[in-house]
């Protein structure tokens, strides 16, 4: 068992106490559905042949089609593939969309790769598991190191092997071929509307409550700016080079747009069109998470607060924008110091809800204003996050716990509806 997947399965284990679950859902949610292992063969551009080893796993498909996204990184492997459909149809049934969990990818540096390449690269890649996947079976979407380019590349292949136009077989397409607006913001969106949630129940107004980000890419420099925006005192950033604080705030709109610029951090403070150079300290990531902040956002990477590290976190809260950030390990010593976790299989889970939403488009044929995908996306990221903390209100449990006490319901009673052994036994 990987480390993921251990890690992962300990979670379920925790919620397993709290559910009255059939033996025979459990029973089922031991193993995927099915995982595919194939052979991508590629010609390169310099004429050398060259084969890469790609996956697709679907979890579980009771709930509906399986969703999840195509990561391109070396380590890639079928274990990590296996691990992460698993997490996806627990996210999926957390904010009750149609779908089970499936993820997908091909192990390779695309950093590497030329564009031709890569475009070769994506295209054999469908060529391998159309079989597969498909608008109503199995649904692709970006992930680590895959983008919207790289999908509109994939659902192009899919509809000429098809023989015609598949849109709903692929989400975070661009927008020009059906992908739906939106969806760049979305995971950021979604957790702001979980953050904004959870702090009014304690009471907190956004100018006294200041946040730290670790990672300023798609998700964690828009998180930081919406949050900006609202008021927050956001008085530390870090990408992988390292991280900048500043007592007062930063200005994130100008730290985006020099970052864009330069590609490296320079802070600046932006009021009433002044720019000023800012009085900020430079600090490192290891810094950046045992700051004295009231909210902390890990939004870069897994495995990043483990039991190593958990006793130095002073805030308050975390939210997990990243997939994995804190370790099953990590999370018995927060919960211990009071530190209160929200899982990411709720704090992250607006971009696939806008990827779903991006489904029902391409399906309908009607395509909705980037005001009606949000409002539609508040609603949802409201709803659940609302249900989780009555659950663990209720249960006694962590915000964690309680979203997969949440998840599980709704997969049991699934698999439940297609007859368990009570049913043949006491029917
Ligand atoms: P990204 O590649 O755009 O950004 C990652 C950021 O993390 C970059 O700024 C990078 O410099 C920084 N980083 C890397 N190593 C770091 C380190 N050691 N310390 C601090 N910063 C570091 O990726 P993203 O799409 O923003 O995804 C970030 C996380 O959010 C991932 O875990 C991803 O699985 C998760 N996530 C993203 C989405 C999405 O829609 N973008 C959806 C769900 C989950």
């Amino acid at each position: 068992m990987t480390m993921l997947f251990a890690d992962a399965s300990q979670r379920l284990q925790q919620a397993l106490k709290y559910v009255d679950i059939s033996e025979d859902a459990i029973e089922y949610l031991k193993f995927p559905q099915a995982s595919l292992s194939v052979s991508i063969p590629v010609r390169m551009d310099d004429g050398r042949l060259k084969v890469f080893q790609g996956y697709r796993v679907r979890f579980d498909s009771t709930r509906g089609p399986t969703k999840g996204g195509v990561r391109y990184h070396p380590n890639v492997s079928l274990d990590e593939v296996q691990s992460l459909a698993f997490w996806m149809t627990f996210k999926c049934a957390v904010l009750n969309l149609p779908f089970g969990g499936a993820k997908g990818g091909v192990t390779l540096n695309p950093k590497v790769l030329s564009k031709f390449e890569l475009e070769r690269l994506s295209r054999g890649y469908i060529d391998a598991i159309a079989d597969f996947i498909g608008p109503d079976i199995d649904i692709l979407a970006p992930d680590v190191y895959t983008n919207p380019m790289i999908m509109g590349w994939m659902m192009d292949q899919y509809s000429r092997i098809r023989r015609k136009l598949c849109p709903g077989v692929v989400t975070g397409k661009p927008v020009a071929i059906g992908g739906s607006l939106g969806r760049d913001t979305a995971t950021a969106m979604g957790a702001f509307f979980v953050i904004k949630t959870i702090l009014a129940k304690h009471n907190r107004s956004p100018q006294e409550t200041t946040v730290a980000v670790q990672g300023f890419g798609n998700a964690g420099a828009e998180v930081a700016e919406l949050l900006f925006h609202a008021g927050y005192q956001v008085i530390a950033v870090s990408d992988s080079q390292g991280g900048i604080f500043a007592a007062q705030g930063l200005d994130i709109p100008s730290l985006r747009q020099a970052k864009e610029a330069s590609r490296s951090f320079k802070a600046f403070y932006c009021q009433d069109s002044v720019h000023n150079l800012v009085e900020h300290e430079l600090l490192s990531n290891e810094e950046l998470l045992s700051l004295d902040v009231d909210v902390l956002i890990p939004a870069a990477l897994e495995n990043q607060i483990t039991e190593v590290n958990a006793k130095d976190v002073q805030a308050k809260f975390i939210f997990e924008v990243a997939n994995g950030p804190v370790t099953s390990a990590a999370d018995h010593h927060l919960q211990q110091k009071g530190v209160q976790v929200f899982p990411d299989i709720l704090v992250n889970a607006g971009g696939v809800t806008v990827s779903y939403f991006e489904w029902v488009q391409n399906k309908s044929g009607l395509y909705w204003s980037l005001a009606e995908v949000n409002q539609r996306l508040q609603q949802k990221m409201i709803a659940e996050t609302e249900a989780i903390w009555a659950l663990s209100q209720k249960q006694a449990t962590s915000m964690r716990t309680a979203a997969y006490i949440h998840a599980l319901k709704r997969i049991g009673e699934a698999i439940a509806a297609k007859g368990t052994r009570d049913y043949y036994i006491n029917h």
